[in-house]
């Protein structure tokens, strides 16, 4: 893990120094979905300290156990009955994908009186199979999110299709961090949409010379995950 953590990090500061950027410009986010908590203790004693996640059980889950000083990401599909799990105790919720979930968001955050910072996924290859606002959809649900007072909007996010040659994702980072800068002087009550989330194991480097300011790593942190079973029951506590 530690030299796994090493090579990441050379990989990292390497991207960095090719497209001039320095390394304190570009976020680590330890994908850290499946792995046990074993393995994030040993990411954390290494200095890792933000960790996402993209099921809201396995935060409930894993929090608790671990040093309160992490900052848990939720990068992925949420559904709005999960949202009063993470609300307060994630740093940042990379997904919102919809109107609906930002509007619930907003609604839940109103009613503990807490503020939300998220991102808003955007499905910039629009691929059937990913989540995410269709490009066309974006500009009006970026615009919602910039209004909602309780949603402090932070950025994009984005997952490029599923390719074995990093260089296939650079066009889609490229059209996110156009859309990113396009959109920033039309928000009025965003003053810190500073983020653009893209890049992963096998694109990182070409998100980073794109623009990335966080970058979601996983496998290559972390090895292989194995398959879940589709209908694994998880124990919820409840939370009123
Ligand atoms: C799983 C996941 C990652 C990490 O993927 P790796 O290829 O393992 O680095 C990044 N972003 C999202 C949204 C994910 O679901």
């Amino acid at each position: 893990m530690q030299e796994r953590i090493k090579v990441i990090e050379q990989r990292i500061q390497a991207a960095c120094e090719a497209c001039g950027r320095p390394r304190a410009s570009v976020g680590l986010i330890a994908v850290s979905k499946t792995k046990p908590v074993e393995m994030i203790e040993e990411a954390y004693a290494a200095g890792l300290r933000c960790f996402g996640e993209n099921r809201a059980q396995e935060i409930v889950a894993k929090k608790p156990l671990l040093p309160e000083d992490i900052r848990w990401h939720f990068i992925g599909n949420l559904q709005k009955n999960k949202i009063k799990y993470l609300l307060g105790q994630v740093e940042l919720i990379h997904s919102v994908n919809g109107e609906d979930l930002a509007l619930e968001i907003e609604r839940q955050a109103e009613k503990r009186d807490l503020t939300q910072d998220i991102l808003v996924e955007v499905n910039i290859a629009g691929e059937a199979s990913k989540q995410g606002a269709a490009l066309s959809q974006a500009r009006v649900l970026i615009a919602l999110c910039d209004e909602l007072p309780r949603l402090n909007l932070r950025g994009l996010m984005a997952v490029a299709p599923l390719s074995e040659n990093p260089e296939d994702s650079r066009p889609y980072f490229r059209q996110l961090r156009i859309l990113w800068e396009e959109t920033k002087p039309l928000l009025s009550h965003s003053p810190a949409f500073d983020q653009l989330s893209m890049g992963m194991s096998g694109d990182f480097e070409v998100a980073i010379e794109e623009g990335a300011t966080m970058i979601r790593v996983g496998s290559a942190l972390f090895g292989a995950r194995e398959q879940k079973l589709p209908n694994e029951k998880r124990e919820m506590p409840v939370i009123k």
